[in-house]
């Protein structure tokens, strides 16, 4: 969980690159090395009896067992909780690790919980597949506006669980207004912010109760591991949760944990690239006579637009879009001519990847007309490099 920082560790404060860089580290207390130390053990020894008879107190200076806490996966939470403007954070071996044990903690047998449709696959199958032989009921919302949100709150309902922009046409909520409804009733409200991560995006400074993150994405950055991670500021929540998570097991590995800490390190220089390369593609698709539809929230033509320049810092470079030819064999055809991109699901790595797909079987959404929707993920190459490729893989 989230450790002490020093009274003398010069590094508390600073910009949101400095806290990347230096926060929670602790450097001279793990021998001065600029990396921190991957303490890749199960378990932990203690000097006598009497200290072990007292492992649980919260003020012993050891550690106990890795499913519990680790002092490499502290210095991540500290990290994190910090650049999220929280108070504590747990990370979890996946992101559905750190999704389900979120929802988890904030439900129980007979609740109802309100959900974005547009959300993550997985997430939407854990509720409506998972959760109901728990006798949970879900409703899914479609669309944006809060009056719906807010008009599907049960007095059951224990949670509104939120993605903002969502996972298929990257939609972007009102936060403030579902957060006020919640809160009057006493709903937890869970965000999954990794599309936006930290750099563009806080939402506990908007009042969410939780927010949870696939740093598999974004905060790896190399498509090299996988994690998980839920951020709060509630200590009620926060113990319930650390000892829930022990129970369920999905503790993230050390070594994981010091990918996660080094990709960090240039999160906000990659998202500015992410950023930038994703809106130069988008722009060309835009005003493409082949494209039919953008689904990027940053374009001026996006409905909700002003409300995510109100709201966030910033876009990354996950998007998707749709051609005006509806067909397996035009969208198949743009993802085959495609050379830079590679094909293959996941995002927030180096590399460009692109998926397409009918949006119900791809983004598991309940529309009437699926829509044949291309979802691109640009990575760190050469921006001039990524708008070629898409240029010529529209060309006929
Ligand atoms: C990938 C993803 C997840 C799941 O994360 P894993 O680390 O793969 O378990 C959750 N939410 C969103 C929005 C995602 O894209």
């Amino acid at each position: 969980m989230t450790p002490p920082v020093p009274a003398d560790d010069p590094h508390q404060e600073g910009g949101f690159e400095t806290l990347c860089t230096h926060y929670g580290e602790h450097r001279l207390a793990h021998g001065g090395g600029a990396t921190p130390p991957i303490y890749q053990t199960s378990t932990f020894v203690y000097p006598d009896a009497e200290a072990f008879e007292g492992r649980d107190d919260p003020k012993t200076p050891y550690y106990v067992y890795t499913r519990r806490s680790n002092p490499t996966t502290t210095i991540l939470e500290a990290k994190l909780a910090r650049l999220e403007g929280g108070s504590w954070a747990r990370s979890f071996a996946s992101g559905m690790g750190a999704i389900t044990a979120a929802l988890n903690l904030c439900l129980k047998s007979g609740a109802h919980v309100v959900v974005v449709s547009d959300c993550y696959h997985p997430t939407r199958r854990y509720l409506s597949e998972y959760l109901s032989r728990f006798d949970v009921r879900v409703t899914f919302v479609p669309g944006t506006d809060p009056a719906d949100f807010i008009a599907a709150l049960r007095d059951e309902t224990r949670v509104l669980y939120l993605e903002s922009p969502t996972s298929g046409r990257f939609d972007v909520l009102e936060l403030a207004p579902l957060v006020a409804a919640a809160r009057a009733r006493g709903i937890a409200t869970i965000l999954d912010n990794s599309w936006s991560t930290p750099y563009f995006q806080r939402p506990l400074e908007s009042g969410l109760d939780l927010v949870v993150h696939s740093a598999t994405k974004f905060i790896s950055g190399h498509s090299d591991t996988l994690g998980g991670i839920v951020v709060g500021r509630d200590e009620t929540l926060r113990a319930r949760l650390c000892d829930e998570a022990e129970m369920l097991g999905a503790s993230i590995d050390p070594f994981a944990a010091w990918l996660l800490i080094r990709g960090l390190r240039t999160l906000p220089l990659r998202m500015e690239q992410h950023q930038r390369s994703g809106l130069a593609i988008a722009r060309l698709l835009a005003q493409h006579p082949r494209v039919q539809r953008v689904y990027h929230p940053g374009l001026e033509t996006y409905a909700q637009h002003a409300v995510a320049q109100r709201q966030m810092r910033g876009y990354s470079g996950l998007f998707s879009f749709a051609l005006h030819e509806q067909t397996r064999e035009a969208t198949n055809r743009f993802i085959n001519r495609l050379r830079v991109f590679s094909i293959g699901c996941s995002w927030g790595g180096h590399e460009s990847l692109v998926v397409g797909g009918r949006s119900a079987d791809l983004f598991a959404e309940n529309v009437n007309e699926p829509e044949w929707i291309i979802r691109l993920h640009a990575g760190l190459e050469a921006t001039q490099d990524l708008v070629a490729d898409v240029r010529q893989a529209l060309e006929d």
